[in-house]
């Protein structure tokens, strides 16, 4: 089957070029000004932006964070991804007290086989760090696992890594190809904030808890050891202009990549003084004065912008007492407001947005995922997981899940339509909706676990 996009805003070595493109056999076979000659399907794409497949670099998804359990399962963050063109949902998975790295990722895997819409990816954040985990871990790396999470905070939570653990990390595993994405908070200086003067019945007052300078610090010191160490390196979730302004002055000496994500630039602290502002909790929480930010951020400073999409559910949100706001659980939804969020950040110049998108979006995360070879670009060879966007589509409001959380965006709308999204040469999406919702085609990216026996 031969499937011709004509006449499409094609987003291709880093221009948008009004090309055609050809695919056959899932992937893209041919991108030009092209004939229809012996195609079996032809779309027409005139007045939209053929894009490569959005990633999404940073969700979490079918999981229990604290007692809460996220409302997303991978079917309903999958459908919701791939109906707002993302085609590779990234997301975690976490090892668990007595539990191997191995059985973790079977655990996550089972979650997700034969329910998921669009291919999905695991980050692995290990929390033992035996001497076996560490072998486990070389296997993974080895195997096709690339990507490990670590975070420089959460000891009550079990998944705190000291410096000194994440340089032994950088040293013993930096040398294999293995991508470290950080959670940089400085567990010391946020502990050693005091709460007792604090107004903790504020939601606001999460913005002392977790001032940025805890951010700050600990990008200052995992930066300078990933240059140490030469380690590929990519710190998530960057909320702070001085944060991401360190990492982008010190990119000559090393891999430093840094996301950030649309609720650091559109949402601010302000919406923590609303009288729900818990339900704008998250970590590292919703800063102050964000034009300096969003300036840096459109000057294409940030490698990938990604949604750390965490749903809770709103009785969950919002059994708060109104007492202790840390009781709140942090994390809000992101996912399918993504690619219209992104846009927002170049609106005045469409071409410029819909680069955005391909850049930041598909080709920079598919290959900090280790995907880089079959996603991310429109080139002969890759999967043809393509969007053909429509940014002049009936405005609507914005949409971050199906499931029932408080929306982040509240207020926010979008005019952009996913008029086709194909998944692997199939169009899967049509006007924004799922053509087989019943049918979840989905990928599982890595190898079975099964297939690599620990050593
Ligand atoms: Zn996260």
């Amino acid at each position: 089957m031969k499937t011709l996009i004509r006449n499409g805003r094609v987003a291709l070595d880093g221009r948008i070029q009004s090309l055609d493109v050809l695919v056959e056999g899932g992937r893209i076979a041919e991108v030009g000004a092209l004939d229809t000659g012996s195609a079996d399907q032809v779309i027409e794409a005139a007045g939209c932006y053929v894009l490569p497949g959005f990633i999404d670099f940073h969700t979490h998804v079918d999981d229990q964070i604290g007692p809460y359990y996220l409302a997303d399962t991978y079917e309903s963050a999958t459908r919701v991804a791939l109906e707002n063109g993302i085609t590779t949902l990234c997301t975690f998975v976490t090892q668990e007290g007595g539990e191997t790295l191995l059985q973790a990722m079977a655990r996550a895997r089972a979650k997700a086989e034969g329910r998921s819409h669009s291919d999905v990816l695991w980050h692995l954040t290990p929390t033992t760090f035996s001497p076996s985990d560490l072998d486990t871990l070389r296997t993974l790396v080895s195997g096709g696992y690339r990507t490990l999470k670590l975070y420089t905070t959460y000891k009550k939570a079990g998944i705190y890594a000291s410096y000194d653990r994440i340089e032994e990390l950088f040293e013993s595993l930096g040398p294999i190809g293995t991508q470290f994405l950080i959670h940089c908070e400085d567990d010391g200086i946020i502990e050693g904030v005091d709460p007792s003067g604090l107004d903790l019945s504020k939601a606001l007052t999460h913005t002392l808890l977790r001032p940025e300078a805890a951010e700050v610090i600990a990008i200052k010191k995992v930066a300078q050891l990933a240059i140490a160490y030469r380690t590929s390196m990519h710190v998530v979730h960057v909320s702070t202009l001085e944060g991401a302004r360190y990492l982008v002055a010190n990119r000559p000496k090393g891999d430093l990549s840094f996301e950030t994500c649309p609720q650091y630039l559109f949402l601010d602290e302000s919406w923590l003084a609303r009288e729900d502002g818990h339900r704008w909790l998250c970590s590292p929480p919703l800063r102050a004065d964000r034009a300096p930010f969003l300036e840096l951020i459109r000057q294409g400073a940030a490698d990938i912008i990604a949604t750390d999409h965490c749903p809770f559910c709103a009785r969950d949100k919002d059994s708060w007492n109104g007492q202790d706001l840390r009781a709140v659980p942090n994390g809000m939804p992101g996912l399918g407001s993504l690619p219209h969020v992104t846009w927002k950040i170049w609106e005045d110049d469409p071409d410029r947005a819909a680069l955005g998108l391909s850049t930041q979006v598909s080709l920079n995360p598919a290959r900090r995922a280790g995907l880089g070879d079959r996603k991310g670009a429109l080139r002969p060879g890759m999967d043809a997981d393509i969007v053909v966007l429509d940014p002049k589509g009936q405005e609507r409001p914005l949409h971050s899940t199906l499931s029932d959380t408080p929306e982040a965006y509240s207020g926010f709308t979008t005019s952009l339509a996913m008029r086709h999204v194909l998944l692997r040469g199939e169009t899967r999406v049509r006007d924004g909706r799922l053509t087989q919702p019943k049918a979840p085609t989905g990928l599982l990216l890595q190898p079975s676990p099964a297939t690599l026996s620990p050593i």
